[in-house]
């Protein structure tokens, strides 16, 4: 069950940041089994990849899978704007338009080269059961890893929350719920398939109480916490007006300060908050492109990395960034970096390092995010014969100055997901096909 995949330029991302130019990489069933160049190891099969470059599969820290049903809305509003126009929207969503939106966004993920997708879930309108089932079932479908979670909301608009109060749960039923699915879906150790993590939504859709028993029920469970953080300015005068205190204050006192725990954007971090993460090791999805289409700022990505801070990057849903590509968001971190600390503050292999390896820390998993022998099978093969790519006299590079790609080669697992560019185990028309018809009752 061996396959060498051979002649391409592997950008392993181990410790030493390694590249085998004219190397290969051996593959038996799931798992890396030696990486190199220079004369090849037998295998069972060959796979000349002519040239190509290969990445470890990109991981993705942040998402809203549903949000590919309520595209273009909102589209000159704020945050908090944005989510009032879409809250009433949202809630219609059961588990059939959950299962054709994840399966849109897992398939527009795989072929922008990932292979791990951490999706946040939280609108959960009262009496539609089955919407985590229903995304786990089109990852499952697709050949991708995902990490779904039990998000939720319990602040709603008459307790001083933003979403409207329909939309908001019982913080018991909450809890029950997520140990139901945990028990249900949640697998421990390497190259797991499926995880469970707990996803309150964000300090203006959740109250304190349920922040905290999230926090002890993720822990007495072994699951991960997330959730969303310093997002926009008006974000930190909502937090001081309630809290009397900015929103990383407000997460310290509620014990979310911790290794087992990764927010999304971070936006708006004062060098304290950004020593406070590094010395908790609180992690970061850094989601550049919905920052930029929500006017919401650029978040301090030098000097977290340079802090120490974990730190990966996410599409975010696709009602705040309609391109669900993870690839651009490689490109998108190297340019915003730039835009904002110069032109060296990001290489282009420090960018490919957060979207790959800098997730994998993030979702804390040491078996994938890097292409070494004993680590899951997980890589991406992006051409270098495109128009895109030629003259580029460094092809890793170029890949991440010319992106965004369709990528040609994806393997998870030891099993090919995407191959010359289109899905293994789906046809696209027909996934788009089935989106549009869902979509439909979402826009009426
Ligand atoms: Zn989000």
């Amino acid at each position: 069950m061996t396959t060498l995949y051979a002649n391409g330029v592997i950008v392993t991302m181990d410790d030493v940041d390694a590249e085998h130019e004219s190397g290969w990489l051996l593959v038996d069933g799931e798992t890396i089994s030696s990486v190199g160049s220079g004369a090849e190891p037998l295998a069972a099969t060959r796979v000349d990849l002519r040239g190509a470059v290969v990445t470890p599969g990109l991981v993705n820290t942040h998402h809203h899978l549903y949000q590919t049903l309520t595209r273009a809305r909102a589209q000159e509003a704020d945050l908090f704007t944005w989510l009032r126009e879409l809250y009433p929207v949202w809630s219609r969503i059961d588990a059939e338009a959950e299962y054709a939106a994840a399966r849109t966004g897992l398939a527009e993920l795989a072929l922008s080269g990932c292979s791990t997708v951490f999706d946040h879930h939280y609108v959960f309108p009262h009496g539609r059961e089955g919407l985590i089932e229903a995304e786990v079932q089109a990852a499952r479908e697709i050949g991708v890893r995902i990490v779904a979670s039990r998000g939720s909301m319990d602040l709603g608009v008459s307790d001083g929350g933003l979403p409207p109060d329909e939309l908001v749960e019982e913080l018991d039923a909450v809890l029950a719920e997520t140990e139901r699915l945990s028990a249900l879906l949640h697998e421990h150790g390497p190259g797991a398939r499926v995880q469970l993590a707990v996803a309150p939504c964000s300090p203006f859709s959740v109250t304190g109480r349920l922040m905290e028993e999230s926090a002890a029920l993720a822990r007495r469970l072994g699951l991960l916490l997330h959730t969303h953080l310093a997002e926009t300015v008006a974000e930190d005068a909502y937090c001081l007006e309630l809290y009397g205190c900015r929103p990383v204050e407000y997460l310290d006192r509620l014990g979310w300060l911790a290794d087992d725990v990764w927010c999304a954007h971070c936006v708006h971090l004062s060098e304290r908050d950004i020593a406070q993460f590094a010395s908790t090791g609180t992690g970061v999805a850094h989601c550049p492109t919905s920052n930029l289409r929500l006017g919401a700022g650029v978040a301090p990505v030098r000097a977290m990395l340079d802090a120490g801070v974990r730190v990966g990057l996410g599409v975010d849903g696709s009602a705040s960034n309609e391109r669900g590509d993870l690839f651009l968001e490689v490109k998108q971190a190297l340019l915003v970096a730039r835009g904002r600390d110069g032109g060296a503050a990001l290489t282009a292999r420090e960018a490919i390092r957060l979207g790959s390896r800098g997730g994998a820390a993030v979702l804390r998993r040491a078996d994938i995010g890097s292409l070494e022998p004993g680590k899951c099978a997980d890589f991406a093969v992006w051409r270098t014969d495109g128009l895109e790519l030629g003259g580029a006299s460094d092809p890793v590079a170029g890949i991440v100055f010319g992106g965004p790609h369709r990528v040609d080669r994806l393997v998870v697992g030891g099993e090919t997901v995407v191959r010359d560019g289109h899905l293994a185990n789906a046809d696209e028309t027909e996934i788009a096909k089935a989106h549009r018809l869902q979509a439909r009752t979402f826009s009426i």
